[in-house]
């Protein structure tokens, strides 16, 4: 039998189901699911994601069943609908949607009312007896064919679109505002007027065969998948080409035949405060994208609860059931045809973090989800939104007072955002690389403006509701963003935007200062500081009380599931005790990297480290660093005292001694002058200490090697330290971790030396407490040989800048000039100082598994930056480590990631919403596997790996093999 490329969905029951997304793609996945719950669904049918692959593997060829599938589904949609594609009589009319199996709003192009010509159209208007919506439906088609597959569009931003224009110029003629004013007999005129502009313009003629329109309008859906929009947005989302789209074409149904039909789209619950309520948009007498579009703004579905209640309550039933279903808040889209209603698509719901979070806990509390799958819910990054500011309310309110409130829109993505404005994507863009804050002002946005979007505080647009364009791409960024402030009146001439409120009138320009507030959709004149969000206001400034705030009690519920759940352990990266403060009310469980010389610029001790440098015998720098000793002592002493009996791990000298030295004459002089030294000493020893590589040079453990007087008084710092909180009966956990080790000697000899003074202090002291000396593997050679660095290692802590930069031989600091261009060009698949790169965590797990050959209890940590990375951090779950150290402010977000990773991968837990079903045969494949990084590609197989390391060796590898299998097949 030859392959199956086409699948149908109508009827009662259709080819797919939701678990189907990879084949069929979302919309198709979710259509097919929705005719299987007996919604009412126009019936249509999908064609495969492999057709895709195919196309593009195939110099964009399609395989050669297609043709002959597409036609015997066609003749199916016919049947049921009881009408014929290209009848001149009753013709059957299609859409031809994208769908792909990860969302991309807006990313891909849609055609309606595929299937007219000059022909069928007659059909059209007899079948409805209504003449003007047969040429409004015909002239839609005739702009969308020949904007998405002719491609006869503006190619510059200062073109205006050519169908627009005609539009336009139709309007003025009639003297008429609204499309909706325009007669059947200017449409009809607007029709060929179109098809005139595209003969002229491209030189073709607009195609009347409707069987060439289907063809050219999936070819075009294809080809959009490697549109530039398209491969941007896959580039911020994370989704792989590899997946390719899935066409769909189902048979129409209008919402432009009267006041009675209408469109709209709604969300189960409020996408931005996440709140239990009914929450959507619809226009009457328009079609498909008018309500997204912005071009008239529309009413609320409180507003057609009114003005419709049967219209109304079929739609309240549709979300029900979609919630009861899905178990989770949903997008759907959908039309009125004459008072019936239709879904059209229905998805899970984008969300800001806020929201995501409230609708997970309202949902458990519900009982209609798990606490489990509450946490595989919420995407880690996106708790980076409930620690967003607000704005400073007295400010705000001042600024009210003064009369600088100059417009209120819609609330369509939450917190504050004060900036400069600018009036379009790119020079916002160009703003935001001179590192100024900036306010994207449009009338409206598109998807041309994602990167611009990205590089804002926030976007404030003049039209479109809150499922505007602007307003889920802002949500899904997490930017600020007031939507639909139909006050304004911007123009992108002059850059300028006019307010006309109470017989005042507000210019502003570019570059003046605006406030938005996402929060109320205030539009404020002038700066406004922002401030803390409640969650920190609880948690480290301690002005709210957490009983007054609801959303800090919500933070705190998740929080505790994912402690609940996580199996790994979060410690943070902190120098100061303000900093372990802070981590700790994030919950820090100790100090995974406390970096000494951070304080080494505090004050004059800069004076005693260049001393302590630029001695020139050993009993000089033992002078010097006596100076430096009590500055240290003071400073680990402060961090025992917060951090209690959490274990504090602090790493030895690290950086090159030239970092530290003044490099100006002045400086020099002044220099010599105070160490009673000459200015050309001194400028020679500066000379002497400069490297060519610093990074590779004199660091490290090399120089506590050359010079163990330096380890040697920063050990004694330490615990003297550790002495004197133990005395005062804290029970402190010092770890010494010696940097750069690249041989089990040099580890070896940095450890005797803080051995020595450890055991002599508790000795002098006549105190006792528990102490380690491990080290930080960050030189390749390190993670190569750590079974017999472990040997001399009480603990490892993969320090994963440094073995970046040194496995891939890839300076951080100078990589910026080719770096984003490789990331770009998907040289390499993505920032490997974010995500830790896929050679670097086999480098990791391999020592990891050395170490624990030689010390099976050895402690594992990260603390390089991917140590806050949700990615890095489902790596070092299947890794094994302990845990994972990142800044105070990713804590939230690592407790999460731990949890999910465990969630995920020693339960076999998704995040797909795809409705369990009990035979689902190929649910492992859903979105956990999309999740998973490079890195962590094959941790499904680590994880069965994990649980087999406890099982006896000999059976060690068929466990493997059985429990790999297993997962995979689940
Ligand atoms: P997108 O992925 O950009 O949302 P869609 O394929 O969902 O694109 O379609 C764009 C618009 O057209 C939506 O408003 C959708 O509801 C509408 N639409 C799509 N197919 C049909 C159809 N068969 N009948 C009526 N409206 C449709
Ligand atoms: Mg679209
Ligand atoms: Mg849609």
């Amino acid at each position: 039998m030859p392959k199956k490329l086409v699948y149908y969905f109508g009827g009662k029951k259709a080819d797919g189901d939701a678990a189907m997304k990879p084949l069929l793609g979302g919309k198709g996945a979710n259509l097919a699911e929705m005719v299987n719950l007996k919604l009412p669904v126009p019936p249509g049918f999908t064609i495969t994601t492999e057709v895709c692959t195919h196309y593009y593997k195939n110099n964009r060829k399609y395989p050669k069943e297609l043709r002959d599938q597409v036609k015997a589904a066609l003749s199916r949609m016919e049947r049921e609908i009881g009408k014929k594609f290209g009848d001149k009589n009753d013709p059957l009319l299609v859409s031809v949607r994208s769908g792909a199996r990860a969302s991309m709003p807006g990313m891909m192009d849609t055609i309606l009312n595929l299937g007219l010509n000059d022909e069928t159209v007659h059909g059209l208007i007899e079948m409805t007896g209504n003449e003007r919506f047969a040429y409004d439906s015909y002239r839609r088609f005739v702009q969308m064919y020949g904007d998405v597959v002719m491609e006869m569009r503006p190619h510059s931003k200062n073109e205006r679109d050519p169908f627009e224009l005609i539009i336009e110029n139709k309007k003025r003629d009639r003297g008429v505002k609204m499309d909706t004013d325009l007669t059947a007999e200017d449409l009809k005129e607007l029709v060929q007027e179109f098809k005139l502009e595209i003969k002229i313009r491209l030189g073709r003629e607009f195609p009347e065969d409707p069987m060439e329109q289907i063809n050219g309008a999936v070819d075009a859906v294809f080809n959009s998948w490697m549109n530039e929009r398209a491969i941007v947005y896959r580039k911020l989302n994370n989704i792989p080409e590899s997946w390719g789209t899935a066409v769909n074409v189902q048979s129409m149904v209008f919402g432009n035949m009267g006041e009675s039909s209408g469109t709209g789209v709604a969300f189960t619950r409020d996408p931005a405060s996440g709140e239990n309520v009914f929450y959507g948009e619809y226009l009457m007498n328009a079609q498909g994208e008018d309500v997204v579009a912005g071009i008239r703004t529309p009413l609320t579905i409180a507003t057609l609860n009114q003005q419709n209640p049967d219209m109304y309550s079929q739609l309240e039933k549709v979300r029900k059931a979609l919630e009861r279903h899905y178990k989770d808040m949903m997008d759907i889209e959908f039309t009125i045809q004459d008072g019936k209603l239709y879904i059209l698509q229905c998805r899970v719901g984008k969300r800001t973090g806020s929201a995501a979070v409230k609708i997970a806990v309202d949902m458990v509390n519900e009982k209609l989800i798990s606490e489990r799958d509450a946490i595989m819910r919420i995407e880690p990054d996106q708790l980076n939104q409930l620690l967003r500011p607000i704005f400073d309310n007295v400010e705000k309110e001042t600024a009210i007072k003064q009369g600088r409130l100059i417009a209120k829109g819609l609330n369509a993505g939450p917190g504050a955002a004060t900036g400069r404005i600018y009036f379009n994507a790119g020079d916002a863009e160009d703003a935001a690389v001179r590192k100024e804050k900036v306010i994207l002002v449009r009338i409206e946005t598109s998807p041309e403006d994602i990167k611009g979007m990205n590089a804002s505080e926030g976007i404030l647009t003049a039209r479109g509701g809150m499922t505007s364009h602007a307003a889920l791409v802002a949500r899904q960024m997490g930017k600020v963003c007031v939507a639909g402030c139909g006050d304004l009146e911007i123009d992108y001439e002059t850059r300028e935007l006019k307010v006309v409120r109470d017989d005042k009138c507000f210019v502003l320009k570019e570059g003046d200062w605006l406030s938005i507030d996402g929060t109320t959709g205030e539009v404020i004149e002038g700066k406004i500081h922002t401030k803390e969000s409640e969650i920190l206001q609880v948690l480290l400034e301690k002005s709210l009380k957490p009983e007054y705030s609801e959303t800090f009690q919500i933070y705190d519920k998740v929080m505790s599931w994912a402690d609940k759940y996580r199996t790994m352990k979060v410690r943070t990266n902190a120098d100061q005790p303000d900093q372990c403060r802070n981590a700790l009310a994030f919950g820090a469980q100790g100090i995974g990297l406390c970096r000494t010389e951070h304080m080494f610029f505090g004050g004059d001790r800069i004076n005693a480290v260049r001393e302590m440098i630029l001695a020139d015998t050993l009993a000089e720098r033992e002078a010097a660093l006596e100076k430096l000793f009590p500055y240290q002592k003071e400073d680990f002493l402060g961090i025992f005292r917060e951090m209690k009996d959490l274990p504090v791990t602090i790493r030895t000298l690290d950086p090159p001694l030239h970092e530290f030295l003044p490099h100006k004459e002045s400086e020099q002089k002044e220099l010599a002058t105070m160490l009673n030294k000459s200015f050309d000493d001194i400028k020679a020893k500066v000379e002497s200490l400069h490297e060519f590589n610093p990074m590779m040079g004199h660091r490290g453990c090399r120089l506590g090697i050359v010079y163990p007087e330096i380890t040697a008084m920063q050990a004694r710092a330490i615990f003297s330290a550790a002495a004197e909180a133990r005395k005062a009966g804290i029970d402190v956990k010092p770890e010494v971790m010696i940097p750069l080790v690249g041989t089990s000697s040099e580890l070896e000899h940095q450890t005797k030396v803080v051995r020595k003074i450890a055991e002599e202090i508790m000795a002098a002291e006549d105190v006792k407490f528990e102490y380690h000396v491990g080290t930080m593997i960050e030189v390749p050679r390190a993670a190569l040989t750590a079974d017999e660095v472990a040997a001399a290692a009480e603990f490892f802590s993969f320090g994963t800048n440094d073995l970046t930069q040194l496995t891939m031989g890839l300076s951080r600091d100078d990589s910026g000039t080719f770096l984003p261009y490789y990331i770009e060009k998907e040289i390499i698949p993505g920032d490997p100082f974010i995500s830790i790169d896929p050679a670097v965590a086999s480098l990791v797990k391999m020592a990891v598994d050395k170490g624990r050959s030689v010390k099976p209890k050895l402690k594992v940590g990260i603390c390089g930056e991917h140590g806050g990375d949700p990615r890095t951090i489902h790596f070092c779950h299947t890794a094994n480590l302990d845990y994972v150290s990142c800044s105070p402010f990713r804590l939230p977000i690592a407790r999460l990631s731990a949890a999910q990773a465990h969630l995920m991968y020693d339960e076999g837990r998704g995040t797909s919403n795809t409705p369990v079903k009990k035979k689902a045969k190929k649910a492992a494949v859903k979105k956990p596997a999309a999740k998973r990084t490079t890195a962590g590609k094959s941790a499904v197989k680590k994880a069965a790996v994990r649980k087999a390391a406890v099982k006896k060796a000999a059976v060690r590898k068929s466990v493997v093999k059985k429990s790999a299998t297993r997962k995979r097949g689940r």
